[in-house]
Formats: C-alpha cells, sequence, structure tokens
C-alpha cells in the first residue's frame, strides 16, 4: 500500500550571525547552510526512510530542483511534485551567539497548489493507501475529501496550528495527530477534550514524555514512554514520528506496535542535527540500541 503525503518542501536556510539583527541593520553571517525541510518532504522522507511506499504530493518552484533530486534519493516519490513558477517554500533562519533565532517562512509553491493536479495525482490512489496532511499547503480539505472517496484512510497532522484550518479537517480525519501544545489550542478553540473530539483517532506526541494514543471509539487511552536519550536538536522530531508511525500502519502493524517503533525513530532522531536530512533509516533504527542513561 502506499503513503499518500499532501505536503510542503521546504529549503532551510541556516546563518549563524554574532547577534540577531536590529531594524535596518546589516549583518554578515558567520555561518551558511541549507537543509532540506517542510513538514510534508519531512514525513515524507520518514515514512520512505521507514519502509514505505510515499508518493509526495506538493510542488517545488525553480530554485527547487535539488530538492526534489534529494527527495527522490531518500526514496520518496516525486512523480506528483509539481515544478511550480513560484518560489520554493522556504525559512531563512538565523541563529546568534547565544542560541536564540528568529525565523521567517515563505509558503511560496507550497502556497500554490492547482486542484486539477491534485485530483490528477489522487486518481491514481487505492483503497487501504494512507493519506496524510499538514497546514503548510492549500487544498488540505480538497485532498483528504478526494482520498475518503477513494477509500483512504486519512490522517491529519494539526500543525502549525491554525484554528480555522484544524475546524475544516476534523469531521474528514480518521486520525489526528497533534504535539501537547496544538492539543491544548485544539480544546480551547473547540471547547472540547480531545476524547470528545469526531474523528477515531488520536495521537499527542509529549515530546520527552513520550505519546499519548486515544482510541475515540471506546474511549480507552493508552501512555507510551519515549526512549531516553541526550536532546542534540529536536527539529522534526514530530515529524518522524508522524512518518513512521504511518509506515508501520502501512505494513500492517498495530497501532500498540507502531507507536513504540516510531518513538524510537524519532528519539535517534533527536541526537542528530539537521530534520529531513537526519532521519535515520529503518535499519538504523531497528539496530540502534540507546544508551541505558539517556
Ligand atoms: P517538532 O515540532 O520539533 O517536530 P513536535 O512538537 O511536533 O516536534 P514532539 O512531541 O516534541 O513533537 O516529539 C515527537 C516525538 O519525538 C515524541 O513523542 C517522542 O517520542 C520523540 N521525542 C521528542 N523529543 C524527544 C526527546 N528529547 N527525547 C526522546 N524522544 C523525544
Amino acid at each position: 500500500m502506499t503513503i499518500w503525503c499532501l505536503g510542503s518542501v521546504n529549503a532551510d536556510h541556516f546563518y549563524r550571525l554574532p547577534h540577531l539583527p536590529a531594524p535596518g541593520e546589516t549583518l554578515a553571517a558567520s555561518d551558511y547552510s541549507r537543509g532540506l525541510g517542510g513538514k510534508g518532504a519531512n514525513m515524507a522522507v520518514a515514512a520512505a526512510r521507514g519502509g514505505a511506499p510515499v508518493e509526495l504530493v506538493g510542488a517545488v518552484g525553480p530554485d527547487g530542483l535539488w530538492m526534489k533530486a534529494r527527495l527522490a534519493d531518500y526514496g520518496v516519490s516525486v512523480r506528483h511534485l509539481a515544478e511550480s513558477a513560484e518560489a520554493s517554500g522556504h525559512a531563512i533562519i538565523s541563529v546568534d551567539a547565544a542560541g536564540e533565532n528568529q525565523i521567517t517562512i515563505y509558503g511560496g509553491a507550497n502556497r500554490a497548489l492547482e486542484p486539477a493536479r491534485i485530483d490528477t495525482a489522487f486518481a491514481e490512489a487505492r483503497e487501504g493507501d494512507i493519506f496524510v496532511c499538514q497546514n503548510e499547503t492549500n487544498l488540505q480539505r480538497a485532498g483528504a475529501d478526494i482520498a475518503r472517496s477513494r477509500g483512504l484512510r486519512v490522517v491529519y497532522a494539526a500543525a502549525p496550528f491554525e484554528v480555522e484550518a484544524v475546524r475544516k479537517m476534523l469531521d474528514v480525519a480518521d486520525l489526528l495527530v497533534l504535539n501537547a501544545v496544538e492539543a491544548r489550542q485544539l480544546q480551547e478553540a473547540t471547547g472540547l477534550a480531545p476524547e470528545a473530539l469526531p474523528v477515531a483517532g488520536i495521537v499527542i506526541t509529549l515530546g520527552a514524555d513520550g505519546v499519548r494514543w486515544i482510541d475515540t471509539k471506546t474511549g480507552q487511552s493508552r501512555d507510551f514512554p519515549a526512549v531516553a536519550v541526550t536532546a542534540v536538536d529536536t527539529t522534526g522530531a514530530g515529524d518522524t514520528f508522524t512518518g513512521y508511525l504511518l509506515a508501520g500502519l502501512d505494513r500492517g502493524l498495530s497501532m500498540e506496535a507502531a507507536i513504540p517503533l516510531a518513538a524510537k525513530a524519532a528519539a535517534l532522531k533527536v541526537t542528530r542535527r539537521g530534520t529531513a536530512d537526519a532521519i535515520p533509516s529503518l535499519s538504523e533504527v531497528e539496530t540502534w540500541a540507546p544508551p541505558a542513561h539517556g
């Protein structure tokens, strides 16, 4: 079965600066690096590295062909990653000497997806496939509706949290994936506790405190511990977790088996610097023996 990821692809540009710039100030960066990011790309890479066939549906601009090539190197199918006239989505990440950061994000091609391309892509989806989207593109609801009509399971990662975007997705999602902050924001916005939301399942990631899975059909909730590690960079931990969770479900694992494996993959990721480029492969995750002391 295939995981269909409707999602964003971002170039992350990192600049090291002596301090964060004041209005009107021009500063020379002492270091620059570029990485592959965006929640869609991260989840697609994680699901592919986790062993699943993955189709990424989205767009990059003329400046984003290196990202398309890198996604393909990681095993993601980019047949439905359009080349748009818009600039690619990107993030300008400035980090000062104390580690404080300032981030500017431009959605670009991610926010200019065309309905006709979504229709063409999902015409290939089959019953039993999995659809996943997040909030960094346009057309999430349209994509989810097509996926539902074709018999796919709809998974929605409600991030970055935007109340109107989330409200639009609640009645079409089978599984909702949130972090603790997003879960609180959703409860404040809807007035409903997670277990009262109209979705079949909810996974709440709790950082170093692990994962809570709520089966809203039975009303049961189950907690899973995180794997104790010394965190170096937690960026992309949630996306790694979600991609690995879906890869596990795709090959028939139960939630009880897929969640600990996804938590192990995310823990290994947080020991490494970077986002999509730092996501481990399934064999690395399976053979990794986490440090006993964390
Ligand atoms: P991000 O936005 O940084 O990608 P997130 O806020 O969406 O992450 P988290 O809840 O922080 O998601 O992390 C997702 C999962 O990754 C956690 O449930 C846990 O399994 C694992 N994880 C995150 N941080 C740590 C950590 N410090 N130690 C071990 N595991 C971690």
